[in-house]
């Protein structure tokens, strides 16, 4: 799946135990561990060879959740794409 080129912003972040920090990919919807302290603000980029390439960034004023919305299947697997109707 190809990601469009628009840098999208994340709002919402989560963490796991070790301190890594979990965004969800706007362009695919996958969650992506950030293995960094200055998350916000910074921009990324999806792994373009294994999964959608899409850039974002990181609101300065991203929040924080305890459990992203998308982890409700409790595993690494992939949240279903959300068909825009
Ligand atoms: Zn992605």
């Amino acid at each position: 799946m190809k990601a469009t080129n628009e840098i999208l912003t994340v709002e919402i972040y989560s963490r796991e135990e070790d301190g890594t920090v979990l965004v969800e990919c706007p362009h695919c919807h996958w969650i992506i561990g950030l293995n960094r302290r200055g998350f916000k603000g910074e921009q990324y980029v999806h792994n373009a060879n294994q999964n959608c390439g899409g850039m974002f960034e990181v609101s300065y004023d991203a929040k924080f959740r305890k459990v992203l919305p998308v982890e409700r299947d409790e595993s690494a697997t992939p949240a279903p794409l959300e068909q825009s109707s």
